[in-house]
């Protein structure tokens, strides 16, 4: 079937009948959309809309990753042939699932940016549809946890980096990578005591009450304790899950802007994302992919499996819990 199938399908992104199906497209080919999703701004009876959001303005060090989302999609080219490798089920059989495309902003507007991202995101929510976005750089997720936190109160967060991003020198105007969590947790979007941190490597004076899992604890204690400490945390309320790409280690993932050693292997990722299986996962995104200095392509590849692995957390959790 997949080889006839590849035969006739191009375009998916353009050509898909249906939001379900795996996909038998030639991965080198054809329009990219994640995961081979039919473009659509359509959400009647979507369950899920991957998004993309190329913003990079608000970074410490080397930018780029507003070229993020569209390395991810095309990463995401080889993905969709197979269900996804260690789960029992399959989302893309099971939930509608489009790519809603990126969002629209003005560049040169960037005070107007997060009201922007968060409308969007809104918007999708009300319609019944859970989001992955694709970065942009980790303020991104800030306006995103805004809407989140309208709907769902606050939130429980589950949050891979190399960096707390609880940096306190703000005055909650600026549009800062390095701040979004401390204005998160400020503003009662995210509860701390029900959120962890996990693969963090550089120094924090406050963590503002935000259980830490260091990278170090997961190489010595491994990802299978990592994963149930952050069940335990996280309980059975809404969870959104952040996952900067710099929480793994540069020879992973040297496509971003602040890399950091002795970080996370992609191995251990991977186990701790299938094993979070059951947590009630509402949404996620995936950033600061940046593949200006991706050399290998490898940062967009685990990006792309990040994504996917959200993917299968929500349908988990929408179907299975
Ligand atoms: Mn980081
Ligand atoms: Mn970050």
């Amino acid at each position: 079937m997949a080889l006839e199938d590849a035969k006739s399908q191009v375009d998916l992104a353009f050509t898909a009948r249906s939001n379900r199906g795996l996909a038998f497209e030639n991965a080198f080919g054809g329009a990219t959309s994640f995961l081979r999703r039919r473009y659509s701004k359509d959400l009647a009876g979507v369950d899920l809309a991957i998004t993309g959001v190329p913003f990079d303005q608000a970074v410490t060090h080397r930018p780029g990753t507003r070229f993020g989302p569209r390395a991810i999609r095309e990463a995401s080219s080889l993905q969709p042939y197979d269900p996804p490798h260690g789960w029992p089920t399959n989302p893309l059989e099971e939930l509608d699932i489009v790519d809603y495309g990126d969002l629209a902003f003005d560049y040169a507007m960037t005070p107007a940016f997060p009201q922007m991202l968060t409308d969007h995101i809104a918007g999708i929510l009300a319609a019944g549809a859970g989001t992955v976005t694709l970065g942009g750089d980790h303020f991104i997720t800030l306006p995103i946890l805004r809407a989140y936190a309208a709907k769902y109160g606050p939130l429980g967060v589950i949050h891979f980096d190399a960096h707390s991003d609880l940096w306190v020198d703000d005055d909650f105007t600026r549009i800062d990578h390095g701040t979004f969590m401390y204005k998160a947790v400020k503003q009662g979007l995210v509860d701390p005591a029900r959120s962890v941190q996990i693969g963090i490597r550089t120094t924090t004076e406050d963590y503002l009450g935000f259980n830490v899992i260091t990278a170090r604890e997961v190489h010595e204690k491994g990802p299978a304790w990592a994963t149930a400490t952050a069940r335990d945390i996280v309980g059975d309320r809404p969870t959104y899950l952040t996952f900067d790409i710099d929480a793994l280690d540069p020879a992973f993932a040297p496509g971003t802007g602040t890399p950091v050693w002795g970080g996370l292997h992609s191995w251990q990722a991977a186990a701790m994302l299938r094993d979070l299986a059951g947590i009630n996962l509402v949404g996620g995104d995936v950033v600061e992919v940046s593949p200006p200095y991706d050399t290998t392509g490898a940062t967009a590849i685990a990006g792309a499996h990040v994504a996917y692995e959200l993917i299968c957390l929500y349908h988990w959790a929408r179907t299975q819990r």
